[in-house]
């Protein structure tokens, strides 16, 4: 079921958190709502789900017009961040809550719980209950839950933002193969660019109650475009148009502000035509990239990224100075306020 979000506004007193948004999400995608706290995503959600109201706008799920449906009515599924589940109840009886209250065949319900505690990996765990459960485990008992009535769309918002790192990325991961099996049109909130871009067909960036940007992981990464996007997605230096590592090297760019990615900044140990220098202020080991964080003459510090192979090769020391030159940059057109 694709859905439609048409022209919605939705303020808070005089606050606007949703400022003429339009999108739409195709049948079967699984689509993030991408932005830092605060910039409207979960408002957005809420919205679609009929737990708030817009001002104006319109939502139509599978071309129908829902904007003023009952949220009972529209046959949504939920997982939130704290979907507390029904404590008194085991597992099973959790995930066979939204079928029992619709009243649905005793024998039907029974089948479809054992369904969906395949789907979600806690074929043995049914009989347990919550507070004997991990924290992983809990959030695939509540997306059980949601699944359970067959929704048409599946609304999550933040759903592993209370789990710790190492067990977020692996229900990602699952939810991922979970999505390529059950293909129901759904919605992520995160505020986790590397969330969003993992588990998403197509990324929604979204900033102060707009949307800035929408497109899959690689062009957003690749083509961001504002200067919002370029630094909301990965890390990024931003650097004056007049900084050394421009004009020592021979490169004039034309706007205020330059954008360069940290794994864009190159490297070398003698100067060789390369004009601007650096000196080694920190290295970070991150796994399997290094990031070594370099001070400029002109006074300022940028992160350069390098492999585990090409930082071995330069063998750089703490104090040591460098020769650095920008292999690709990026700006924008200032915006037409400031002209
Ligand atoms: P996000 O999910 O991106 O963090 P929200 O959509 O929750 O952002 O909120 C956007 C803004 O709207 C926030 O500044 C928040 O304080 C405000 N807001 C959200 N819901 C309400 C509400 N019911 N009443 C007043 N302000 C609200
Ligand atoms: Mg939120």
């Amino acid at each position: 079921m694709s859905i439609v979000v048409d022209n919605i506004s939705k303020q808070f007193g005089s606050f606007k958190a949703l400022d003429r948004v339009s999108l739409e999400v195709r049948e079967g995608t699984l689509v993030a709502l991408l932005g830092p706290s605060g910039s409207g995503k979960s408002t957005l959600l809420r919205v679609i789900a009929g737990l708030e109201s817009p001002d104006v706008g319109t939502i139509l799920i599978d071309g129908r017009n829902t904007t003023h449906l009952n949220v009972r009515k529209r046959n949504v599924g939920f997982v939130f961040q704290h979907y507390a589940l029904f404590k008194h109840l085991t597992v099973r009886q959790n995930v066979a809550f939204g079928l029992e209250i619709r009243k649905h065949p005793r024998r039907q319900v029974k089948d479809r719980v054992e369904e969906l505690l395949d789907l979600v990996h806690l074929r043995g765990l049914g009989d347990r209950y919550p507070s004997q459960l991990s924290g992983g485990q809990r959030q695939r008992v509540a997306l059980a839950r949601s699944l359970a009535t067959r929704p048409q769309v599946l609304l999550l918002d933040e759903p592993f933002g209370a789990l710790d790192s190492k067990v977020r990325k692996e229900l990602r991961a699952w939810l991922r193969h979970l999505h390529e099996e059950v293909r129901v049109t759904s919605i992520i909130v995160t505020h986790d660019q590397e969330e969003a871009m993992e588990v998403a067909d197509e990324i929604v960036v979204m900033n102060q109650g707009r949307i800035e940007q929408v497109g899959t992981p690689t062009q957003i990464y690749d083509h961001p475009a504002t200067p919002f996007v370029m630094s909301f997605i990965g890390p990024v230096n931003v650097l004056p148009n007049t900084a050394r590592l421009f004009h020592d090297n021979g490169l004039e760019p034309l706007n205020e502000e330059v954008f360069v990615r940290p794994h864009d900044i190159h490297v070398q140990t003698s100067a060789n035509g390369v004009k601007a220098t650096a000196i080694v202020q920190r290295i970070i080991h991150l796994g399997g990239e290094i990031q070594v964080a370099l001070a400029l003459t002109d006074g300022q510090t940028i992160l350069a990224n390098f492999s585990r192979e090409q930082f071995d090769k330069l063998k750089l020391t703490y104090g040591q100075q460098v020769f650095v030159k920008p292999k690709a940059a990026k700006s924008f057109p200032l915006p037409k306020s400031l002209l």
